[in-house]
């Protein structure tokens, strides 16, 4: 079976690394990894500086997902895995430039506990009168359509949780907007609880108890040296993982600065355009995102063509600056904040990353990370590097204050990283969506589909994808090869 991927980042690299181990084990596997740009991993790039790590793209994995944990073991990588300090996790929201910290007892965005929520400065009165009246909110009936977060939240809690909880929340993993994100395929089980309790207080309060056990299970585990933090970093960063893959994989089946520019279905199977040639191939993995899949599956089928062209992209910018701690203030404690967009301001979040991931910047450095753009901010990823640095220098000013961030400091270093509609975004209806692409993929054999836009958009899921798509092909193609030699034994 000859295999062409489409598109290097970690879900195209996942499904690479398993055709590679089934064509080292024997199996009649060949495959062609295609990639535009001239280099491998996507959104996956790091630097290290002067011994400090610098992420471009992601920082970490959500460590409760297990496959790409499993995959760095897998690549000998297990002694590179860095969990979170969560022991400092302390996450604000800016509101009118002072740093407000979550308050204690928030889960899934749902206020579970009494005091610290009365207290709290997130909220005024009138919404925390609300959120107790929310105990009292019915179920919605089964059956209706999907809604946006924006929506399920705003029914329950009112507007300000929208703009100071949601949003923020939500623009910090998706670079999204809650007005346009699923509540279905991004807020499932808050679905589940509001049809079965009505009130999500009520519900996450009948889940606390479960979630306490757990915990219980899981101090247990720290005490036997098993303590899972919530996210896991690479000691090196996570350029380590790529180039783990990469050197796992035949050189002579990668094509860098190479893109697909065409695609057609035939009776002898898939040709690929690419670089000048055509090639035919058994079977394709589109792990390019959706929006380059639909262009590239439109002649081979219109309506998915639409369909995966239909979901949408934000983009994002990192703006990574180096400093010397003796230069700046006391950080409040903590992982960092984040900025509702009804602040007005260009960063999205901030990250304390010296604090977030121990043993990853040297001692007497402290490595602020910016998050700008997303949906509702697309033109500034046309602004130039230093215009993006000046930016994000001064807001940094005025939400910690001259005295912990003074105005004239300069960074010993900046690193500014662009990535164009490299997010998908779930919007309202995703899961159908998903279905109908799901339907015409079947009818197409030998096409499979990987990457962030279908079934999770962390590196986890990425990887399960593009394995789960590799893995389905060399199951299908043993098959197929079985029938052959049965009926050639027959014959
Ligand atoms: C700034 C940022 C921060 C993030 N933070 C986190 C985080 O902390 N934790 C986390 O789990 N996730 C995070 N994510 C999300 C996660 O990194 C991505 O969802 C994931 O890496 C996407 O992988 P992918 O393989 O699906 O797509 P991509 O990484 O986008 O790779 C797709 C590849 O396809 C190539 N391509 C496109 N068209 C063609 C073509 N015609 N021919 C050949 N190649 C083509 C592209 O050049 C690209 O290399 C972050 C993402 C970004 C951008």
């Amino acid at each position: 079976m000859r295999t062409a991927i489409i598109g290097g980042g970690i879900a195209g690299l996942a499904a690479a690394y398993e055709l590679e181990q089934a064509r080292r084990a024997g199996q009649q596997v060949e495959y062609t990894l295609f990639e535009w740009r001239d280099r491998l991993g996507g959104s996956l790039s790091s630097e290290v500086v002067d011994g400090t790590v610098l992420e471009r793209g992601p920082d970490s994995f959500l460590t409760e997902k297990p496959a790409a944990a499993e995959l760095c073991r897998e690549l000998g990588l297990g002694a590179e895995l860095t969990p979170s300090n969560d022991a400092d996790r302390k996450t604000y929201i800016v509101v009118r430039n002072r740093l407000v910290p979550l308050p204690d007892g928030l889960m899934f965005l749902i206020p579970t506990k009494l005091i610290p929520t009365a207290l709290t400065r997130l909220f005024s009165w009138s919404t925390k009168i609300r959120m107790g009246l929310e105990l009292l909110h019915p179920p919605r009936p089964t059956g209706l359509p999907d809604e946006s977060v924006a929506a399920l939240v705003e029914r329950h809690f009112g507007r300000e949780t929208v703009d100071r909880l949601a949003d923020p929340l939500l623009s910090g993993i998706f670079g999204g907007d809650s007005a346009q994100l699923s509540a279905r395929t991004v807020l499932p089980r808050l679905v589940e609880m509001e049809s079965e309790y009505g009130s999500l207080t009520r519900g996450m309060l009948a889940a606390h108890r479960k979630m306490r056990e757990r915990a219980k299970a899981s101090a247990q585990k720290a005490k036997n040296g098993k303590f899972r933090s919530i996210f896991t970093a690479m000691r090196g960063g996570m350029q380590q993982m790529v180039d783990a893959l990469t050197a796992r994989l035949d050189p002579a089946s990668v094509r860098l600065s190479t893109p697909v520019s065409g695609l057609e279905k035939t009776a002898a199977g898939w040709k690929v355009d690419a670089g000048g040639a055509t090639e035919i191939y058994d079977a394709v993995i589109m792990a390019s995102p959706a929006w380059a899949a639909g262009t590239l599956l439109g002649p081979v089928d219109a309506v998915l063509g639409e369909e995966l062209s239909g979901i949408p992209y934000s983009s994002s910018i990192t703006v990574n600056l180096i400093y010397d701690e003796d230069q700046i203030g006391d950080l409040p404690d903590g992982f960092g904040f984040l900025i509702p967009v009804v602040e007005g301001r260009a960063m999205l979040a901030c990250t304390f990353v010296h604090r977030k991931f121990l043993g990853r910047t040297p001692t007497g450095k402290a490595v602020m990370r910016a998050f700008l753009g997303g949906m509702k901010n697309e033109a500034l990823m046309g602004a130039p590097d230093e215009a993006l640095v000046a930016t994000v220098r001064r807001e940094l000013t005025e939400i910690l204050g001259e005295e912990i961030f003074p105005r004239e400091t300069a960074p010993e270093h900046t690193q500014v990283s662009r990535w164009p509609r490299a997010m998908a975004q779930y919007a309202v209806g995703h899961q159908e969506r998903i279905e109908r692409i799901a339907a015409r993929v079947a009818a197409l054999p030998g096409l499979k589909l990987a990457g962030n836009a279908y079934d999770g958009i962390g590196i986890p899921d990425c990887i399960r994808l593009g394995s789960k798509a590799a893995k389905e092909l060399i199951a299908a193609s043993g098959l197929a090869s079985q029938r052959a030699g049965k009926l050639t034994s027959r014959s």
